[in-house]
């Protein structure tokens, strides 16, 4: 399950300067409940009183109420609506305890929609008879940002919406623009506060990626604040530029003659320009742009020669822009909420897997001294990145019984002299080999100890904990929309048929499950063939026989089985030729004969064309 999983998450992250291949971001489908919040909450009756109206069907009374999620595939628009008990998981987000292991912020909504969304989400609460009790709520919790919320008197007053937001211009352009040979009146120029967008996309997404520029500026300020402290001349002057194709296609032909290798890219920065290139396609884009607006914000800010094809320390430079990519955001009526960090980070995953599972480990001399021309040179460069990724999010996230503030600070210094091209002294700041490796994998095996239940966060739906300190109870403490993910790896861990098995819990829904070397028995496996959307099932070395697989029989979207060193015998061919979309058995190590697999492949003709994944 491990290669194919892998493959099909695609984190692969190519390098070429600073050009780098996102993964695709993947639709939000997470909500989990932090329970003991709940119990304990002065406003755990508020929030079940707004879920509550989720059981009222007179629409006109209760209209659902509107909001929108930028980081989010699904939501492509911000008018999209929620039911209210996701309205109640994102409210507990805002007025619920800040998150330990990660850094949560709280922006204003500055999309021309946003006083209309706030405005929608008053009456609807309005209509609800709750609008007192949450403004209060609201108050108490967040004083400063409640009126982002609900929108504030001013900006009830000049709700007609804007086609541009405070403090941005839009124009044509009246000048060429040599590098790419655009004439002038071809291409639009967007200017806000400290960014000017040169953009041949529309004006909508022209827009969106300054707001969205701005914000990730206001973010990284906060969260490397202490890495650069620029001295006056070395501060960049002028505004940094963005340059925005219409589309992917235009972004490739115009970049060939720049960057050879721009096809595998979804992005880039060139420091050479000083200029990132990019195109626009909704929310998804916005991962690969926050990855890479960061690596233009460090580098404009520290004019000190850090050259990314000479200069040791490279993985510090990725990891950082990996780190920030974990961007992950939810919008309620005119507040965006986002968080960045955290062991559930969509890249966080491939590092976990890599280490704790198959005990992946790049030297550190060699890891620390390598630049980007080492790096071009790299076959697996997934690998160095989900190892760099994994390292800066050690660096920065918090851990469980560990000192971890010291250890930010050793890793900002760190990230401060790389970027100060100090070459390998900037080791001295991060420990190296021995204790390195020791505290990186409790990292990896503990961190998801420090925000549990996850938070209901967009963008956080393939979770892998094998090898990692996680038991049934933790698992259970998750809510149904907790439970909707992409991927989740529970290999080798201590997971039980309780998991499956526990009376009046939600019911799972996974795409990607492995079970790996568990005790999951066949008591489990009817709770699991309910998984409508079930495609890989890696059962090898669990507790299941013929009997657990009888479960599976006409599964509709089974296509990958592994029960290697399982009990499963030719007595399951008849089941297992029942499932229709069934391509791949990987059977090695159970009681399945080669003649029974032959029996079946000649059943099932997916499985004749392809006997091994
Ligand atoms: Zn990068």
């Amino acid at each position: 399950m491990a290669q194919a999983a892998l493959a099909n998450a695609c984190w692969q992250k190519i390098l070429l300067g600073f050009l780098c291949v996102a993964a695709w971001c993947l639709p939000p489908r997470l909500a989990a409940q932090d329970r003991s919040f709940d119990q304990v909450s002065p406003y755990r009756d508020l929030l079940e009183r707004i879920r509550a109206k989720g059981a009222v069907r007179d629409e006109a009374a209760s209209p659902k109420p509107r909001s929108g999620s930028l980081g989010a595939n699904e939501v492509s628009s911000s008018d999209s609506l929620l039911p209210p008990d996701r309205l109640a998981e994102l409210f507990k987000l805002v007025i619920g305890p800040m998150p330990q292991g990660r850094r949560r912020f709280f922006l204003p909504d500055r999309t021309p929609q946003a006083a209309r969304h706030a405005e929608e989400l008053r009456t609807w609460l309005d209509n609800a008879g709750l609008l007192e009790e949450t403004t209060s709520a609201l108050l108490t919790a967040r004083p400063n940002e409640a009126q982002w919320v609900l929108g504030s008197p001013a900006s009830r007053a000049t709700q007609a919406e804007k086609s541009l937001p405070e403090g941005l211009t839009a124009k044509r352009a009246s000048q060429s623009y040599s590098l790419l040979g655009w004439n002038p009146g071809t291409y639009a120029f967007v200017q806000s506060e400290h960014y000017e967008v040169f953009s041949q996309a529309g004006e909508k997404s022209s827009i969106e990626v300054a707001l969205a520029c701005e914000s990730i500026r206001q973010v990284w300020q906060n969260v490397f604040e202490t890495v650069l402290k620029p001295d006056a001349s070395n501060q960049a002057s002028g505004l940094d530029r963005i340059v925005l194709f219409r589309s992917r296609d235009a972004y490739v032909r115009a970049l060939r003659t720049i960057e050879p290798r721009i096809a595998i890219s979804t992005g880039y920065y060139s420091p050479s320009h000083r200029t990132v290139f990019f195109y626009w396609e909704g929310a998804k884009s916005l991962p690969t742009l926050v990855h890479e607006v960061t690596h233009q914000l460090f580098d404009r800010s520290s004019s000190y020669g850090f050259d990314p094809d000479k200069s040791p320390g490279f993985w510090v430079i990725e990891g950082a822009a990996l780190y920030m990519e974990s961007w992950s955001e939810e919008t309620i009526g005119g507040l965006r909420i986002i968080d960045i960090g955290g062991w559930d980070a969509p890249r966080l995953q491939a590092s976990r897997f890599r280490r704790l599972r198959d005990q992946y480990w790049i030297p550190w001399d060699e890891f620390s001294r390598a630049n980007g021309e080492r790096l071009r040179k790299e076959s697996d460069v997934a690998a160095w990145y989900s190892q760099a990724c994994g390292l800066a999010h050690f660096g920065l996230d918090q851990t469980p019984g560990q000192q971890t503030t010291e250890r930010r600070e050793k890793f900002l210094k760190y990230l401060g002299s790389v970027y100060r091209n100090e070459g390998r002294g900037a080791n001295a700041f991060f420990d190296s080999d021995n204790g390195l490796i020791q505290d990186y994998d409790t990292y990896l095996q503990v961190s998801h100890l420090q925000d549990s239940p996850r938070p209901p966060i967009a963008r956080r739906n393939e979770i892998v904990l094998t090898r990692c300190d996680v038991n049934d109870d933790q698992l259970l403490s998750w809510d149904a929309s907790s439970r909707k993910l992409e991927w989740l790896d529970l290999g080798f861990t201590q997971v039980t048929d309780r998991l499956f098995l526990e009376v009046d819990q939600p019911t799972w829904d996974v795409k990607r499950l492995s079970l790996e070397l568990t005790n999951i028995s066949d008591a489990s496996m009817s709770s699991i063939a309910a998984m409508d959307n079930l495609t890989e099932l890696d059962l090898t070395e669990c507790k299941v026989t013929d009997r657990g697989i009888a479960e599976l029989a006409k599964h509709r979207s089974l296509r990958k089985l592994w029960v290697g060193g399982t009990q499963v015998s030719d007595e399951s061919i008849e089941v297992l030729s029942s499932i229709p979309k069934l391509e791949s058995l990987i059977y090695e190590g159970s009681a399945i004969t080669p003649q029974g697999f032959v029996q079946l492949a000649r059943k099932n003709p997916l499985l004749r064309r392809k006997p091994r994944p």
